[in-house]
């Protein structure tokens, strides 16, 4: 039933419900005035569950249990939530381009002269190199994150291999699919909503954003070991300022001090809090699973562990193949045209049709 003509039918029924009552009312008070005392209490216990129906037939139906009804209750608060994550999405981003670009201003202009005078010619190709693909890869895959769709169930087709309907779309879902509140939509493969990429992560770009944090994390563990001796050079530097008398440092000399310094300590911070992500992502991949169905997978092996089974988990096809599947790694020498170098080829599988292994390698034990 559409959603219009639906609120129209639960209001036609409430009205008719509203009218039997008031009739029910009148019958009691006019009809039979000055019956015996069970006649009423009969009455009154009618009119109560004639109450009753009628404030349930305003929000029950078949699928309303308690959750529906605390959903219902914190509505504003999850409008509320959705609206500033989406607003605080845009600041996000802005913010991180605001970092990476002031932290690879930093090198051009103050670690790289240090690197090009005083260092080895074979270092010196090392930190080019290293450093411009490191840059280029960040880039790209933020880039890449933050622009592709993470893949949507199709709305013109309706048959489509799912598991449940999404209430809010009103779409069948497939599996692994999940409804994203910030951006309002069902998600393929849906792992998580990113608010550092104002974007979701999904079967499409789920790759682009695992290794960007990859990328990003080997960037700052780079950019914080190479800036290290300037950096201790600096805070020393840093420390002599309060000295009587003063040491007679430039301009250009205490603007560089102070950028090796929050060079050193934004990559520092950023490489320890996105190597960890990083790391967990990297396990949940290993194991097949988004953060979505880590929650669940974990919640229906206790259930299962309480009924003496075991829980497979459908899409895991072995640690190699889900890095394989993630990376679409087809043959060897895709390991270094589709994983150390810029690639924008599609994932394998479209993310409506999964592929479950528990049917190549026997019964699950359910
Ligand atoms: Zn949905
Ligand atoms: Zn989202």
């Amino acid at each position: 039933m559409r959603m219009g003509s639906s609120w129209r039918w639960q209001l036609s029924r409430a009205m008719r419900l509203a009218l039997r009552w008031c009739r029910l009312c009148h019958l009691q008070r006019g009809g039979r005035g000055g019956g015996s005392k069970p006649w009423i209490s009969g009455r009154l216990l009618e009119l109560w569950s004639y109450s009753k129906l009628l404030l349930q037939s305003l929000y029950y139906n078949s699928l309303t249990n308690s959750d529906t009804l605390l959903d219902c209750a914190f509505e504003p608060i999850y409008w509320i939530v959705d609206n500033v994550t989406r607003w605080f999405g845009v600041v996000f981003v802005c913010l991180v381009t605001m970092l990476t670009s002031s932290v690879v201003i930093i090198i051009y202009l103050f670690v790289l002269p240090t690197i090009l005078s005083s260092y080895a010619v074979h270092w010196i190709v090392w930190h080019l190199c290293c450093g411009h693909w490191l840059l280029i890869m960040v880039v790209f895959h933020y880039y890449r994150a933050t622009t592709t769709s993470p893949g949507h169930p199709p709305k013109d087709k309706i048959h489509i291999p799912s598991v449940s309907i999404c209430k809010k779309c009103i779409t069948p879902k497939p599996p692994r699919t999940h409804h994203c509140s910030i951006c309002n939509i069902c998600v393929l493969k849906m792992d998580h909503h990113c608010p550092w990429l104002n974007n979701c992560v999904g079967h499409f770009n789920h790759r682009y954003f695992f290794s960007f944090c990859l990328y990003m994390t080997l960037g700052c563990i780079y950019c914080s070991i190479s800036s290290r001796d300037l950096f201790l050079e600096a805070y020393n530097a840093i420390e002599s300022y309060y000295q009587t008398p003063p040491p007679d440092y430039t301009f250009r000399e205490t603007t560089a001090h102070k950028s090796v310094i929050f060079l050193w300590v934004l990559t520092s911070s950023v490489a320890v809090a996105l190597g960890g992500l990083t790391l967990w992502h990297a396990i949940l991949i290993s194991r097949g699973e988004t953060s979505v169905e880590r929650h669940i997978n974990r919640k229906e092996a206790r259930r299962l562990k309480e009924n003496g089974k075991v829980f497979r988990n459908p899409y895991h096809s072995g640690k190699m193949n889900n890095w394989k599947l993630l990376f679409g790694v087809e043959k060897r020498s895709h390991w270094f045209t589709r994983v150390l170098l810029p690639s924008s080829h599609l994932p394998s599988g479209d993310g409506i049709m999964w592929d479950c292994t528990f049917t190549r390698r026997g019964p699950m034990a359910i």
